[in-house]
């Protein structure tokens, strides 16, 4: 190595460096050329020329966490409960009615903020998240957080489709995104019952987005709607927009919709995906998606969540996602992930790639996030673990919810330390 390359090196240390593509390792370090990340390694192997500071007990690195499914602009203070005898489609209205109510940019923009810091304080350096207007675009950049963002569209009739309304939109976040190498453009297709064939057909083509992400599959109503039978989606369609619509033919599943009229031909992330049939499962392992857990919103909302053991062995990328503020409590990726390993039985290790490199996978990004692989843009999470898990596996440490994050870098920026923020 060079003296002019070791200068331009920043190195980092902690008890435990957890790269995830490989063992974690004990006093290890972690080394930074500018955007990206250069080593990882032994502390006892650091040139002596790198002035790496001595780890310190209790703390550990590892990749940022990726939430694979938010909306920023739902941050509101507080939940939106569903009650036990309501509907979701109720519980729809609901949320509806309280986005409407406070629906300024200057409330969506102040919104945003909020998520994103609490994004930042528990260890997430990416969102996959989904928006109506260029305001958590805004937000992010000013955060530096790295984001996929898909701009919402609903348009359940099926003529004619609405090009030019949708087309402005997506400009609007096109231009708030010039400037923004952080940040991947999509478009998120409410659902297939909110968004007809022949509208998501024609506005994929028109706006050529990067990705797709998508609710799919999340409860009864939606299977109902697409069969063509009597739903709780035909109150909604009328409530809101003051009639019924229905598909052009009867689909036998929501993954089987999009199948059949070549939807899964990019890559694109589904949300939820709690109903699906094994034939389901086989075609989506065989196209370029990813799936979005979000299980206490499922669990809030609907009463169950997707079966892991139908999932487990489908090779199919599945990553944690909170959903939006208005179903869930926090927006701390490390909750939703304990609820998934309690519900599943998944290991700390697991647990920890489903927050970090599956998340990556899930978003397609995998070639430059999710582990502490050389040559991958630098964004992880420095944790502080107290003794009272001191003698845990460090998997399980960082899981634990007395392990605070203590600093957070993205792309080679602080952008989060726990005393003062950057
Ligand atoms: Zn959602």
């Amino acid at each position: 190595m060079s003296t002019s390359q070791l200068s331009r090196l920043q190195y980092h240390s902690a008890q435990w460096v957890i790269p995830i593509d490989g063992p974690p390792i004990e006093w290890g370090f972690l080394a930074i050329e500018g955007p990206q990340i250069h080593a990882v390694g032994q502390y006892a192997d650091c040139p002596p020329s790198a002035k790496c500071p001595a780890p310190s007990p209790g703390s550990i690195i590892t990749p940022g966490l990726i939430n694979t499914h938010i909306h920023l602009e739902q941050s509101f203070s507080q939940t939106i409960p569903k009650g036990p005898q309501q509907s979701f489609v109720d519980w729809l209205l609901a949320v509806i009615e309280s986005n409407r109510s406070r629906s300024s940019a200057t409330d969506k923009l102040e919104r945003c903020r909020l998520g994103i810091q609490e994004c930042l304080h528990s260890g997430v350096t990416c969102v996959n998240d989904i928006a109506s207007g260029p305001e958590s675009i805004q937000a992010l950049q000013e955060a530096g957080l790295r984001a996929l963002v898909a701009l919402e569209v609903f348009h359940p009739g099926h003529q004619p489709i609405q090009i030019a309304h949708w087309l402005e939109a997506y400009q609007k976040l096109q231009q708030a995104s010039a400037l923004a190498p952080l940040i991947t453009l999509g478009l998120s297709p409410h659902s297939l019952y909110n968004v007809s064939i022949a509208a998501w057909k024609a506005l994929q083509q028109a706006l050529q987005p990067a990705f797709i992400h998508t609710h799919l599959a999340e409860f009864e109503a939606e299977l109902n709607y697409l069969a063509q039978k009597p739903s709780a989606i035909d109150h909604l369609h009328q409530q809101v927009l003051g009639q019924a619509f229905t598909v052009a033919k009867p689909l036998p599943s929501p993954v089987q919709g999009l199948l059949e009229n070549h939807l899964l031909n990019q890559p694109t992330i589904l949300a939820h995906a709690i109903y699906t049939r094994p034939a389901d499962r086989k075609a989506l392992s065989q196209s370029p998606v990813g799936i979005a857990h979000c299980p206490r919103s499922n669990l809030a909302l609907h009463g169950k969540t997707l079966c892991w053991a139908d999932w487990e062995n489908s090779h199919i990328p599945i990553g944690l996602g909170t959903d939006g503020r208005l179903s869930t409590p926090t927006l701390d990726l490390r909750e939703e992930a304990r609820v998934a390993q309690s519900l599943h039985g998944w290991s700390d290790a697991r647990t920890l790639s489903a927050l970090t490199l599956d998340g990556a996978k899930v978003l397609g990004q995998a070639h430059q996030l999710g582990s502490l692989t050389p040559g991958k843009r630098a964004d992880w999470v420095l944790w502080q673990a107290d003794s009272s898990t001191s003698h845990a596996a460090p998997e399980k440490q960082v899981l634990a919810p007395t392990t605070p994050a203590q600093a957070v870098m993205i792309d080679g920026q602080w952008r989060y330390k726990r005393e003062s923020q950057c």
